[in-house]
């Protein structure tokens, strides 16, 4: 086996041959640890007979770590500068492609198609830049793309977002946009000192399991979507006044009274106490009455 990507000497040898910077504003910190790609890699549960989509390969540190254990690993990389490294480091793993691309411009659809045809199932693996999480993750939960898990190294304080349960204080509409599309697990706590540079934030991998059907049947899932991320516009207001103000129009409240109703909820509740199955159900009592 060739020696890892992800250890200090080796990061800081492979920059230094390729004169390589790393740019903040690209979330470039990239992880030295080889327990902690391990980790990853036994969460997403990679084996020969799965295809592999890693966002931002950096120079290559957790893609060997895959491309160990999958039948394919397609990277995609927006840094230009790095493909010339990527080419040096990943030279030994011939299942290992990199691909030049934003991630949110990439057709990943066609990707799916083109790359892994060959493949018995399709996961998302990476140690994402965080300045993007948010929108990484929704392209593919809400593009609804044929890939069967997440396993991603993010904030701490997102992942906790993302996998919080009604009633904590985390819990908000990125709960139930990522929830609704999949299961969500905080699979552990990552300190910051196995990156380099370390992020000024706390770090954790999260494991989403992409749902087969959404976890919730509703007449029409952008008003779905419309009525949680309003209801969550102020926290401090109850669901019927969040409703009233942020969903509107205002006038139409005593509908909005009767839908509550109708879901058996109590108006003066809070959007952090609401599962998303009582979402779905208000949704459709709301749609029906003012769409
Ligand atoms: N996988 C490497 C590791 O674990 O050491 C690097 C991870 S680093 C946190 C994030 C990587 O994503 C960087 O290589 C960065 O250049 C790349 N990146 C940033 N924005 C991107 C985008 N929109 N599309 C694809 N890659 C992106």
């Amino acid at each position: 086996m060739t020696k890892d990507i992800a250890t200090p000497l080796r990061t800081k040898e492979i920059l230094a041959r390729h004169g390589f910077h790393l740019k903040k504003s690209l979330g470039q910190n990239f992880l030295i640890d080889t327990n902690i790609l391990t980790n990853i890699v036994e969460a997403a549960e990679i084996d020969e007979e799965t295809g592999v989509i890693e966002v931002g390969p950096g120079i290559g540190a957790l893609t060997e770590y895959l491309a160990r254990k999958a039948k394919k690993v397609v990277a995609i990389e927006i840094d230009q500068r790095l493909l010339p490294v990527l080419a040096d480091t990943l030279s030994p793993y011939p299942n290992a492609e990199v691909i030049h691309s934003d991630v949110l411009k990439a057709d990943l659809e066609q990707l799916l198609i083109d790359k892994f045809s060959d493949v018995k199932q399709v996961k998302v693996v990476a140690n994402l830049p965080y300045y993007v999480t948010t929108p990484i993750l929704m392209r593919f939960l809400e593009g609804r793309l044929d890939v069967t898990s997440i396993t991603v190294m993010i904030q701490s304080e997102v992942a906790q977002r993302i996998a919080a349960k009604p009633g904590t204080k985390e819990y908000g509409a990125l709960s139930i946009a990522a929830q609704y599309y999949a299961h969500a697990e905080r699979v552990m706590t990552v300190p910051a000192s196995v990156f380099v540079p370390p992020p000024r934030v706390d770090s954790a991998v999260l494991h989403l399991r992409v749902r087969e059907e959404p976890a919730a049947k509703v007449i029409d899932e952008s008003y779905f979507f419309e009525v949680f991320h309003a209801s969550f516009a102020n926290r401090r207001k109850t669901i019927l006044n969040n409703l009233t103000h942020n969903l509107g129009p205002k006038e139409r409240k005593p509908e909005m009274e009767e839908a509550l109703q109708e879901a058996a909820i109590d108006p003066k509740r809070r959007g952090e106490t609401l599962s998303i199955e009582e979402f779905a159900t208000l949704s459709d009592a709301l749609y029906t009455r003012l769409k």
